[in-house]
Order: structure tokens, then C-alpha cells, then sequence
């Protein structure tokens, strides 16, 4: 047998994966994984059709389809009052997971730091591990998760290379506000850190609030790359389709990266979605329908003992069990799989450090009415 070692000892499989299994062995309704178990829209699954059949199954340009490249950067302009170069500042990515992937190893060396903010979406920490350097954790805390910047900025060493944030939050579902960017702005004008900001609930924000985008903000544009997926914007997780954007400077050397780890991105998916974005209601009206989402998933779970802060954005509800159980979140969300048949994602896997017992779980609403009402009804005698 031959001889060798794990390069990646610490990883392990992702909470993710784990907790759907669990649902799967155990016929539980799955509200962990975030995944919508509705249709994608026929009329979209009709272009990329058309454009198979049309025969555009050959590589996409390496930075993306120009078509799919310049209706972006009319979403950005229209959107966020910022004027990216299609051709040198947006590139097509395999999911959003290969933009912040690829962001990491084009900008982070070995013994560089990189400030997440906890609980973090579980990608980036074992992207930063991966590329030699350290993750630096801030962690939010229950019940406000609010940050407090003054405390964030100790944490910057001349070691900082990058730091990460995501707004809305995955699996807080809060949203920065503008004391936040302003916070975040100031902070940073000092120093030569990366701002890699996950913005992919940038179109499911809720009760009247606006996605603030590290994109709308001039002072950042120069150290800012930005990430999204199409997975949340067009109900289509499994197609794993992103894009990066970033001023010229910081995107060709995430294209150095990006061309040797995927090249390019699904051909026909890209002409498809460039054609499907010409109506910009596509995405404009995710924050109405996920909102009517949350709002009957709070109703439908009144009667149960859980206690809810309504989310403020992503698809994704913290619910607070301590009236129910003494367990951790882990065996908490174990057991209400198992014994109550309703799948959820403890927080726990998202800290890097162990941290106070909050005793929530997260609950994913992008499911159908009828999942939802039986979800609540399977938890309704807890
Ligand atoms: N960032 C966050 C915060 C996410 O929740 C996800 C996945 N849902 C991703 C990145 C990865 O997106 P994709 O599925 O497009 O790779
Ligand atoms: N982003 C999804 C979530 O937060 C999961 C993506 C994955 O399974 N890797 O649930």
C-alpha cells in the first residue's frame, strides 16, 4: 500500500451533507441543507434547452459568457450606482463556493491572517487553512449577533491580508446596516486588506430594508472583491453558477486562479441566464416571495415552543429551543431529526472556537407550502 498523509487532517465532511443524510436515513422533512425543494422556472430550464440545442456546449470564455458578462454589470449599475468593465472586472464562476475559493488563493500566502466573522459559512475557513494562512475569528453572539467594530479592528495585525464578510448572513439572516459599511469603511481605509464580501442573499432582504453593497461604496472599490450565486437567485443550487466582481487590478489575478482551477463555467447555462435577466422582475421580486415564505413559516410554527426573532434576510430562520431541551445544538438537531422527523443545521459547526451554549438551530424556508405546514405539524406536540 502506498504511504501518504492527509494533507487536510482537520477537515471534516460539512454540516451540510451530514444533516440531509441524516434526514434522508430517518424520512425527515429536510429544513437544514438550503436547497428550495420547488421547481426552477420552466421558461429558464426552456433557454438553456434552446441554448444546448443551439449548440453552445463547447468552453465559455474563460471570464464568462459577454453576453452574461454585460447584462451584470447593468444589474450592478442599475442596482448599486457602480460601473464595472464587463470584460475585466465581473468573471462567471462554478458557484459562488469557487468565487470565494479562488479569491482566497489568488490573494492569501502562507502565514497571512484572515478575519472571519462567526458563525462563518463554512467554506471560507478551510479555503484560508488550505492556502497556508490563519483564520482570525470574530464571533457574534445571541441574542443581538450585532458587531462591535471597535473590537473587530483589534483583531488586525500587519499580518491581515483579507477579510471576509456576508451580508445577509448565512445562518444569522441579518443584514448590515449603513453604520455597519460606514464602520467597515473606516476601518479598512488604513490598511492594504481584501475585502471578499459574500453577498449571495443580496436579492432576499426583508420588511423594507436594502441590500448595502460593498459594490455601492467608492472608498472600498479599490481592495473589494464581491461574490454571488445564481443558485439563490434562480432556485437552481444544483447548476452551481456564480460570479466575482472586482476592480480590474484584483480580478486578473483572480482570474490567474480561476482559469487553472475550473477555466470557465456551463456554456448554455450562461447564455440562458443572460437572456433570462433582461427581465430584471426575475430577481427584483425574491425579496417579496421569500418574505411571504418566512412570514407563513413563523405563522405555521406559532403553537410550537420554539422561539423565533423574524430573519432579516437570506433563507434561513434562527429558532431559540431552550424551552424545549437541555441538549447542545448538535445533539438537538440529531435528535429532532431522528425522534420528531424534522431536519435542522445546528450553529455550532460554523465556530472555529467553542462558544457559549446558544441553543439555536436553523430552519431553511425555501421549501413549499405544504413541506412547511408539515414540518409544523410534526413539531407542534413538542
Ligand atoms: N456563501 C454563502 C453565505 C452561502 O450560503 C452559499 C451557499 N448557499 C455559498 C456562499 C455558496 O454558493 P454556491 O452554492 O453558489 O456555491
Ligand atoms: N449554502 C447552503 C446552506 O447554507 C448549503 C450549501 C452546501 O451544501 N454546500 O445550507
Amino acid at each position: 500500500m502506498i504511504q501518504f498523509s492527509s494533507k487536510f487532517p482537520s477537515a471534516e465532511t460539512t454540516i451540510f451533507s451530514v444533516m440531509s443524510a441524516l434526514a434522508q436515513k430517518h424520512e425527515a422533512i429536510n429544513l437544514s441543507q438550503g436547497f428550495p425543494n420547488y421547481p426552477v422556472d420552466p421558461r429558464l430550464i426552456e433557454l438553456v434547452h434552446k441554448y444546448m440545442l443551439a449548440g453552445k456546449n463547447q468552453y465559455a470564455p474563460m471570464a464568462g459568457v459577454p453576453e452574461l458578462n454585460q447584462r451584470l454589470a447593468k444589474k450592478i449599475d442599475s442596482l448599486y450606482g457602480a460601473s464595472y468593465d464587463p470584460a475585466t472586472e465581473i468573471t462567471i464562476t462554478a458557484g459562488a463556493t469557487e468565487a470565494i475559493f479562488s479569491s482566497i488563493m489568488a490573494f492569501v500566502r502562507p502565514g497571512d491572517e484572515v478575519i472571519v466573522i462567526e458563525p462563518a459559512y463554512d467554506c471560507y475557513l478551510p479555503a484560508i487553512e488550505l492556502a497556508g494562512a490563519k483564520g482570525v475569528p470574530y464571533a457574534l453572539k445571541a441574542p443581538d449577533w450585532a458587531i462591535d467594530w471597535e473590537e473587530l479592528g483589534q483583531l488586525i495585525t500587519e499580518k491581515t491580508r483579507m477579510f471576509i464578510i456576508n451580508s445577509p448572513h448565512n445562518p444569522i439572516g441579518r443584514c448590515f446596516r449603513e453604520e455597519d459599511m460606514q464602520a467597515l469603511t473606516d476601518l479598512l481605509a488604513p490598511t492594504n486588506i481584501i475585502l471578499l464580501s459574500d453577498e449571495v442573499y443580496e436579492h432576499i432582504v426583508f420588511d423594507g430594508q436594502k441590500h448595502l453593497s460593498a459594490l455601492s461604496y467608492p472608498a472600498l472599490r479599490d481592495r473589494t472583491l464581491a461574490t454571488y450565486s445564481f443558485g439563490k437567485t434562480l432556485h437552481s443550487t444544483g447548476w452551481k453558477m456564480g460570479y466575482v466582481v472586482g476592480a480590474a487590478r484584483l480580478m486578473r489575478e483572480f482570474r490567474m486562479v480561476h482559469q487553472f482551477n475550473v477555466f470557465s463555467a456551463n456554456t448554455a447555462v450562461q447564455y440562458a441566464i443572460a437572456e433570462y435577466l433582461e427581465d430584471p422582475s426575475t430577481y427584483l421580486g425574491l425579496s417579496a416571495f421569500f418574505q411571504a415564505k418566512r412570514d407563513l413559516f413563523l405563522d405555521l410554527m406559532k403553537d410550537t415552543p420554539f422561539q423565533f426573532e423574524p430573519s432579516g434576510g437570506s433563507y434561513f430562520q434562527l429558532g431559540d429551543y431552550s424551552q424545549i431541551s437541555e441538549l447542545n445544538d448538535v445533539d438537538f438537531a440529531r435528535w429532532l431529526t431522528i425522534e420528531k422527523g424534522v431536519a435542522v443545521i445546528p450553529l455550532s459547526p460554523f465556530y472555529s472556537q467553542e462558544q457559549p451554549d446558544n441553543k439555536v438551530v436553523r430552519f431553511c424556508f425555501a421549501k413549499t407550502e405544504e413541506t412547511l405546514a408539515a414540518a409544523a405539524r410534526r413539531l407542534e406536540g413538542l
